[in-house]
């Protein structure tokens, strides 16, 4: 029996008579972006998200991006980002002309250490951005401390955090922006590419709906340079009725973290994410450590059972990032997270007995 790493597949069909309705709500509409399914997603997910505004855009990459330049940020400005992260992360803020300045995470939960953020601050410095990586909440409460004393803005990069908890609170809720994706993959995903940015920041709303609309408020009256940045009105109908089973989703997840948690516990090598006690993780990924990662990625893949490495190179290794100069052995927290980490099956539609299995097989394996 073979075990996917994500059986998307089989969550989306979960809905599929709901699925197959919005798309017929939107064709025999006739309007096709920025109407009425656009807005109502906006309303929900803002709501979702315990936050004033939700503005659809058409990917996370661009939700961080026109954050970035609904704040103004720059070429000559510094924006502080975690070593360890989905490249998108870093490109949003070269995108905009500014420079990635790289902070190591807590070795224990990959994300973010604020008490590292203060030695990286410059006069140049305008944002931090947090990611929640794995779906499991960045400290917020001293990062966001540290921001306000620097007058800095606070960006979570929430793309795999949608539901999670942090001291009771969402995600999307925690600094002055977030942004998300539902890249098909994530816990909340479309069937195809989609992202939004949260805020309760009013002037930030108006600046992001202006900048992914041709930089239009008023159709062919360009105020900025804009982008077509928006979210289709058939994602978002999609949208609207995966939204109705994300916390049903999230739930499952943390009951099978749980069992990895339980059935793991005590293999020699084996390394299991451990969740500060205000976090409560909605576990996009489920992430291992062992020291002879390739070895047991390949030993699980003969057994039929699929994993994924997130991620074999960390942005400042990229050939992309050659320009900024970093070099090896720079960030060795992050780099030895990329030598050593394994991402196992996880999502809504894994039976319980699965992680049984990869468990099982991972033990007797005793790599
Ligand atoms: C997926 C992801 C993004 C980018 O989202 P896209 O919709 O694929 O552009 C950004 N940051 C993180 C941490 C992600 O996981």
């Amino acid at each position: 029996m073979s075990i996917p790493f994500l059986d998307l597949k089989a969550i989306n069909l979960s809905q599929q008579a709901e699925l197959e309705a919005a798309f017929r709500r939107v064709l025999e509409s006739g309007w096709f972006i920025l109407g009425k399914e656009v807005a109502t997603f906006e309303q929900n997910f803002a709501t979702y998200c315990e936050a004033t505004h939700a503005i659809g855009v058409d990917n996370g990459l661009n939700a961080i991006t026109l954050i970035l330049k609904g704040y103004g940020i720059g070429p000559g400005d510094e924006v502080i980002v975690p070593s360890n992260t989905f490249v998108a992360t870093w490109l949003a803020v070269t995108h905009c002309g500014a420079r990635p300045i790289p902070v190591e995470p807590v070795d224990a939960t990959f994300n973010l250490d604020p008490a590292r953020i203060a030695a990286a601050i410059t006069p140049r410095t305008r944002a931090i951005i947090a990611v929640h990586l794995s779906g499991q909440p960045a400290d917020m409460d001293p990062i966001v401390a540290l921001a306000r004393e620097h007058g800095l803005k606070v960006i979570e990069d929430a793309a795999q955090a949608h539901g999670a908890r942090y001291k009771g609170r969402r995600v999307g809720s925690l600094g002055d922006a977030a942004a998300f994706s539902f890249y098909p993959g994530k816990n909340l995903g479309a069937l195809g590419d989609g992202g939004a940015v949260v805020t309760s920041d009013a002037a930030l709303d108006e600046k992001v709906r202006v900048f992914r609309n041709y930089g239009s408020r008023v159709k062919y009256h360009n105020e900025v340079v804009g982008f077509n940045a928006r979210l289709d009105e058939l994602q978002a109908a999609l949208l609207n009725v995966k939204l109705t089973t994300l916390d049903e989703g999230n739930a499952h997840r943390r009951a099978l973290a749980q069992r990895y948690a339980e059935q793991l516990a005590g293999i020699a090598n084996v390394r299991i994410p451990a969740v500060p006690e205000w976090a409560e993780p909605v576990w996009h990924t489920y992430v291992i450590r062992h020291p002879q990662r390739d070895a047991l990625a390949a030993k699980l893949a003969e057994a039929g059972i699929g994993t994924i490495v997130h991620y074999p190179i960390p942005p400042h290794r990229q050939q992309a990032y050659g320009d900024l100069g970093y070099q090896d052995g720079e960030f060795p927290i992050s780099e030895a997270m990329h030598r050593e980490v394994l991402s196992l099956p996880i999502g809504p539609t894994m039976a319980l007995d699965d992680v049984d299995q990869v468990a099982a097989t991972i033990r007797q394996l005793a790599l």
